[in-house]
């Protein structure tokens, strides 16, 4: 049987569900790259690579010594230099190329929302007064909420960060979506929380805290996702599986001869 090489660009739900479903696939053979932001990452069943590329021209590079057939990036919505160097590294090597691109959370009725540009905006719109704040940013990206330090931050993110990293009022909880929205308003409730700041990130995963945000009435300032690249793409690991059988099918014929 034909079997294609195809490597998945991860850090997203979307990556780890996609590396499960093709595992034990025999048409493909695929490997799961991580950027290694995380020390425990959640373990798949395929071969794991971690660590940059080297820029697109890096990418490019493994692509051909791995003899790469097919190429998706399902990172996270918020790592435009990978996708933009995906992009950039297929149009180049000519390897057959996907986006999973998971679709943005819009507002509802009921909902708060405050969108913003950047989380230097966020921290800043907090205000002067201080305030009780949900923050689950990332671990990564606390500085400018280290700066608004008139607040009380509760930060919620996979790993714990740094404590040199954390503003002066925080608390810390480590913990891995999916979440419930009645642990979610739960959470808001007995915290005090008056206001969230979030990552237009998308689906499931994180979703019931806006619900819960909803159920209470309270506002939400919400980083627009950045600017991304054009590239074919699908929204769901569903729609991938079908490119990708669809991409095997094309092979096996053309090794064929057919
Ligand atoms: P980025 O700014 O797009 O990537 C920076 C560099 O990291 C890339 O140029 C690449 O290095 C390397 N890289 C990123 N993803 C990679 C992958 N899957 N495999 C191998 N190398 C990879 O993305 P980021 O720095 O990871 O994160 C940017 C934003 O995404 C942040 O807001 C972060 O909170 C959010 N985010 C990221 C992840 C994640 O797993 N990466 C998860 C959740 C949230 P080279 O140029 O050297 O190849």
């Amino acid at each position: 049987m034909t079997q294609i090489k195809v490597l998945i660009l991860g850090g997203s739900t979307e990556s780890a569900k996609l590396a499960r479903t093709i595992a034990t696939d025999q048409r493909f053979a695929a490997t799961l790259s991580l950027a290694g932001r995380t020390e425990h990452p959640a373990r798949t069943p395929v071969p794991m690579r971690s660590g940059g590329f080297g820029g697109a021209d890096g990418l490019v590079h493994y692509l051909a010594e791995k003899d790469i057939d097919a190429l998706i990036d399902a990172t996270h919505p918020f790592a435009a230099h990978m996708k933009q160097n995906a992009v950039e590294a297929a149009r180049m090597t000519g390897v057959a190329f996907l986006a999973i691109r998971r679709p943005a959370w819009a507002p509802e009725p009921g909902d708060h929302w405050t969108e913003i540009a950047s989380l230097e905006e966020a921290a800043t719109a907090l205000g002067e007064a201080p305030r009780r704040v949900l923050l689950t940013t990332g671990r990564k990206e606390l500085a400018p909420f280290k700066r608004a330090s008139q607040h009380f931050y509760l930060v919620r993110s996979v790993e714990p960060p740094d404590p040199e990293a954390l503003p002066p009022r925080a608390e810390v909880i480590s913990a891995r979506g999916p979440f419930t929205v009645a642990g979610e308003k739960a959470l808001l409730e007995e915290q005090g929380i008056e206001i969230i700041v979030t990552k237009n990130s998308g689906g499931t995963a994180t979703s019931a805290k806006l619900e819960a945000a909803r159920a209470l009435s309270l506002p939400v300032l919400m980083v627009r996702r950045p600017a991304l690249p054009d590239a074919p793409s699908a929204e769901t690991v569903e729609e991938a599986l079908l490119w990708l059988e669809r991409h095997h099918e094309a092979a096996t014929s053309t090794r064929r001869g057919v």
